[in-house]
């Protein structure tokens, strides 16, 4: 095994040898505990018939952990600077290939496509934390063939993916991603794991995505429309959101008969409501008015 990128004496030298300025507006902080990166393969079971999606590379820490136990390994990063930097970190690899790109303006299906050559593919990342939510929901949304998602992130933002109905965590977001996703939170992080230290703990999450949505509804912008409106005004009750929810147009009777079909009561709030109940409500008010 090549010597270790992140340990912290490492992670320092290759900073100075290159002069690399480490930039807050790309969510540059590096991990230098290698427990915490072993962690991260580990509970993402990364095998050798792996192709593994990183997005944010880095200096290389997690992609050499990952090249290490992987088939191969697609590593996307936007800053321009550290591509020299990671081809000779990584320079070892030959199961490595480095895209200098914003993830968030990659043809992922493509990508995928092109590059994974027929093997299961995983995303596996220590993501840059001012845009997890729409990584995460470009990645579920767009309904690629992705196994896993493997991902450090705020701790706060884990938490509210894995939320349950009822806590205070409980949102749009925690719906959005169970939709498509099993939940699993496998480790917090605190911030002295990170060169520079991040002001915020941190968690490794794993999602792993369902083949079907977990919930099937006829109509999904119904559904999501809901879960939006549902939230948008988390003190209101279902009925009210639902009243004042653009396009629908219906009047108070008509969503009390919906709520008793769907077998809430007329006082629930949104928060309340567990993916299924979102599900058969979307059901319902789609039926009535499609009939
Ligand atoms: N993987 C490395 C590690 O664990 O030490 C670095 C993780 S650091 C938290 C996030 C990385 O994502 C940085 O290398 C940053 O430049 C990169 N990044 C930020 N925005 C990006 C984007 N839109 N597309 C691709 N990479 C991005």
């Amino acid at each position: 095994m090549n010597p270790r990128i992140a340990s912290p004496q490492r992670t320092k030298q290759i900073i100075q040898k290159y002069n690399f300025h480490l930039l807050k507006k790309f969510g540059q902080n590096f991990l230098i505990d290698e427990n915490i990166l072993d962690e991260i393969v580990w509970s993402a079971g990364v095998t050798e018939t792996d192709c593994i999606l990183e997005i944010g590379p880095g200096i290389g820490s997690l992609t050499q952990a990952l090249a290490e136990n992987a088939f191969k390994v697609i590593a996307v990063e936007i800053d321009a600077k550290l591509i020299p930097i990671l081809q000779d970190t990584l320079k070892e690899y030959k199961n490595i290939e480095i895209i200098n790109k914003d993830i968030l303006k990659v043809d992922l299906k493509q990508l995928i496509e092109e590059k994974s050559e027929g093997k299961p593919v995983k995303v596996v990342a220590n993501l840059p934390y001012y845009i997890t939510t729409p990584i995460i929901m470009e990645l579920l949304e767009k309904k690629l063939p992705i196994q896993s998602i493997t991902v450090m992130v705020q701790k706060e933002v884990a938490e509210r993916m894995q939320a349950s109905p009822g806590t205070k965590d409980y949102g749009a977001l925690s719906l959005a991603v169970q939709y498509y996703a099993e939940t699993c939170i496998v480790a917090k992080v605190p911030p002295n794991c990170f060169m520079p230290s991040p002001a915020v703990e941190s968690a490794v999450i794993r999602l792993d995505v369902s083949k079907e949505p977990r919930v099937q509804v006829q109509d999904e912008r119904l559904f999501f429309a809901l879960v939006k409106a549902a939230f948008g005004q988390r003190r209101k009750t279902l009925m009210n959101a639902l009243y004042n929810l653009g396009g629908l147009s219906l009047d108070k009777q008509q969503i009390t008969e919906l709520l008793q079909q769907a077998g809430l009561d007329e006082k629930v709030r949104g928060e309340a409501l567990d993916l299924a109940q979102f599900g058969r409500l979307a059901d319902t008010i789609h039926r009535f008015i499609n009939k």
